[in-house]
């Protein structure tokens, strides 16, 4: 089949290379210039397992192509992908502006049949919006071509992006039309290989399954996130208490780990801009507002533990900290909405110099963290360590899960680990020696 991929970023660029991989010719369209030269190039501008080898076996096999104009792109594919970035606005509503103007330019230069499917996250409505930008554009060039637009959710998780395209738990579809409906069931057949897998469903519903999907998730962190905090008030360890109800199937152990709070570019904006369409329909939602409350105050639990810990020293002005992990999860350089920047953002406006390690987010991070003399990026695990009073985990990545301790003593003036991801045993920290504070568990000392 004969794809269209509008917006080649981590959605855009795996279900490109996915599609390619099972056979069908896909052609890239992204605005800016910058990424389309370096993908023609060969290089890949994200960091995702797998995907640098996806994108170059199919580029080479001609399978795989890169534009930036959108009518080349156009021209041959019967299946167009929307997958623009959606990001909040201010005021936590989904700005909807790439999609529409995608939507315009589609409009602007189609001349057959084409499906016009919406990948990325929008609110509900958003493809009947689609639907009536495109007929204007028509109208405008004087033509009545046909067209069909349908609403396919993505679910990939970054850091196992190929893995769970090419396998995902289901592939939502949303149409209530045949000929569409046809069409996708052929393109999706080789992922979806069992019928259960893809599921059919009314536009709406599939727009709304996102959102309830990433609410869902995000409910379930922000839950263990709260359970966990009165674990330590109380002296329970939220380690245990995540065995013994994730034992019941009803609940299950995935995605309730205690942390430092959801990040990244999916869950807060998502819940935000679901809480803003509630709103618009005059309802008041009030346990995912509760999600995102207690997200934002998790965000700063670690740097009120470092903050706490330093007080009766003269606090943190003037002290350093070493940080392992930016990235707001492990296997990815996405630091959109990580809690490093909030917990950075925190200590730094007290004066604390940063020390900071991440093994792929470097480069971003020195972008985001640019305009902030008091934080420092290095490239080298142990050297970040040097001179730093004490150690932030904020990222679980796993070459920080059974790291040279000997080695991070020698390092650090003092023997102190804040641990945001609870990578450690508190009973094995305070037997090397550490200060060793947690999530949900009381702290340890030698
Ligand atoms: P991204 O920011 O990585 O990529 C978006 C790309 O779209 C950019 O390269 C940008 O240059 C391009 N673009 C913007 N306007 C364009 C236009 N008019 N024409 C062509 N290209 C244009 O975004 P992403 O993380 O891939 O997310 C895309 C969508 O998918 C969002 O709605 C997001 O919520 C959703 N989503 C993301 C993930 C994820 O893990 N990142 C998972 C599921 C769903």
């Amino acid at each position: 089949m004969n794809v269209c991929i509008v917006g080649t970023g981590y959605v855009g660029l795996v279900s490109a290379a996915c599609f390619a991989e099972m056979g069908n010719d896909v052609v890239c369209v992204d605005v800016n210039p910058h990424i389309v030269e370096m993908l023609n190039k060969g290089y890949v501008h994200i960091f995702e397992p797998g995907l640098e080898e996806l994108v170059a076996r199919n580029a080479r096999d001609g399978r795989l192509r890169f534009t930036t104009d959108l009518a080349e792109g156009l021209a041959d594919a019967l299946c167009v992908f929307v997958t623009v970035g959606t990001p909040s606005k201010p005021d936590g509503s989904c700005d909807l502006i790439y999609v529409h103007q995608v939507a315009a330019q589609i409009g602007q230069a189609m001349t057959s049949y084409k499906i016009v499917i919406d990948k990325s996250t929008v609110p509900v409505g958003t493809a009947d919006q689609v639907r009536e930008i495109i007929a204007q554009e028509l109208r405008k060039r004087g033509l009545d071509l046909p067209f069909d637009v349908v609403s396919n959710p993505e679910f990939l998780k970054e850091g196992d992006a190929v893995n769970d395209f090419m396998k995902p738990d289901r592939v939502i579809v949303g149409t209530d039309s045949e000929r569409a409906a046809k069409h996708l069931e052929a393109l999706y057949a080789p992922y979806a290989r069992s019928r259960e897998k893809l599921i059919m469903m009314g536009v709406k519903s599939a727009e709304m399954t996102k959102y309830a999907a990433n609410c869902m998730l995000a409910t379930k962190i922000s839950f263990i996130n709260e359970i966990a905090n009165i674990c330590e008030m109380v002296g329970a360890d939220v380690r245990e208490v995540r065995m013994g109800i994730g034992s019941d199937h009803r609940i299950g152990y995935h995605f309730i780990y205690p942390g430092v709070g959801y990040g990244g570019s999916c869950f807060p904006k998502d819940v935000k801009a679901l809480i803003n369409t509630a709103k618009e329909y005059g309802y008041k939602p009030r346990l995912i507002e509760s999600v995102d409350l207690v997200n934002s105050r998790q965000k700063l639990m670690l740097s009120n533990k470092i903050k706490n810990y330093f007080a009766d020293q003269g606090g943190v002005k003037g002290r350093t900290l070493a940080m392992w992990g930016l990235a707001f999860k492990a296997n990815t350089d996405d630091m959109r909405e990580a809690p490093s920047i909030d917990i950075i953002r925190d200590l730094t406006a007290e004066g604390m110099r940063i020390r900071a390690f991440d093994p792929v987010a470097g480069d971003k991070a020195r972008e985001t963290f640019k305009d902030n003399p008091l934080v420092e990026i290095f490239d080298e695990q142990y050297g970040a360590l040097e001179n730093a009073d004490a150690l932030a985990v904020v990222t679980e990545w796993n070459q920080f899960r059974n790291p040279n301790f000997t080695r991070m003593k020698r390092f650090l003036r003092a023997p102190i680990v804040f641990d945001g991801r609870n990578l450690y045993s508190p009973s094995f920290m305070s037997s090397e020696g550490f200060a060793y504070f947690s999530i949900g568990r009381r702290p340890a000392r030698p």
